[in-house]
């Protein structure tokens, strides 16, 4: 049985007090416990952020990790760093780091076996740009986003990863893809999942969808078969805004 997984990615939005504020309250709010809550503050506010959620149930997440242990690499954050205070969870290659600083799948591999040995959990983030779904590249752009990005990974380890289909044109555009759209998006991506890890590997791996969801289109987004929670960017931003989303049941 896959549990509804709803998850606020704040991107380089809110400062630590900013971002302390929140989640005081939603520490406070009455969240469905049927469905796992994850919130992904910028590196600067995660510390602050898990203090005031430690114990609650709220999953932190990095945004981002680098796939080295550690060195010369300025700017970047490692495993230990995040781990050391209590981030046991990171979305890897949202379309973002794809598309502005160059991670390609095989980089996004790396970051994923990176976290996997730290025995962190992932969301890798998967989907098509507007140009590739026009030219009929939808599914040729799944299969190496997901093969290339699970390549060699240990079907064990399958339950640590979450998968987010987020089409590209969907982010942050106010467009949603259609629930027929993103269910058979879906299911695609858990016959891809499937075929790689077996078929009880593909039958409980979460696959969320993100692009544009507001408590206006989730519940119509959330009933499809194969989606397992939403990846939520600008709706994540404002409680009253993001409470309904994670309460789409309640
Ligand atoms: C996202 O960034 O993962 C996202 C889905 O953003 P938005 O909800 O703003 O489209």
């Amino acid at each position: 049985m896959r549990k509804l997984y709803i998850a606020g990615n704040w991107k380089m939005n809110k400062t630590s007090s900013s971002a302390v504020k929140y989640a005081e309250e939603l520490l406070k709010a009455d969240i469905d416990k049927n469905v796992k809550v994850m919130v992904a503050p910028s590196f600067v506010c995660l510390a602050d952020v898990c203090r005031v959620l430690k114990g609650s149930g709220i999953i932190v997440a990095a945004q981002n990790l680098n796939e080295h242990d550690s060195g010369a690499y300025t700017g970047e954050v490692s495993c230990e760093m995040l781990k050391d205070i209590g981030v046991n969870d990171v979305i890897i290659g949202h379309s973002e780091r794809r598309l502005y600083y160059g991670e390609t799948d095989s980089i996004v591999n790396l970051k994923i076996k990176k976290a996997l040995s730290e025995n962190m959990n992932v969301i890798l983030c998967v989907g098509e740009t507007l140009e590739q779904r026009e030219s009929g590249l939808l599914e040729k752009v799944l299969h190496d986003q997901i093969t290339i990005g699970l390549k060699d990974i240990n079907p064990d380890d399958m339950k640590k990863i979450t998968v987010a289909y987020e089409p590209v044109w969907a982010i942050g555009t106010g467009k949603t893809a259609t629930p027929e759209d993103a269910q058979s998006a879906h299911a695609y991506i858990r016959s891809l999942i499937k075929n790689q890890f077996g078929s009880l590997v593909g039958d409980n791996t979460i696959i969320q969808y993100g692009g544009s969801v507001k408590p206006e289109n989730v519940r119509a987004l959330m009933d499809c078969e194969d989606i397992d929670g939403a990846l939520v960017g600008g709706a994540s931003l404002k409680i009253d805004q993001f409470l309904p989303i994670i309460n789409v049941y309640k």
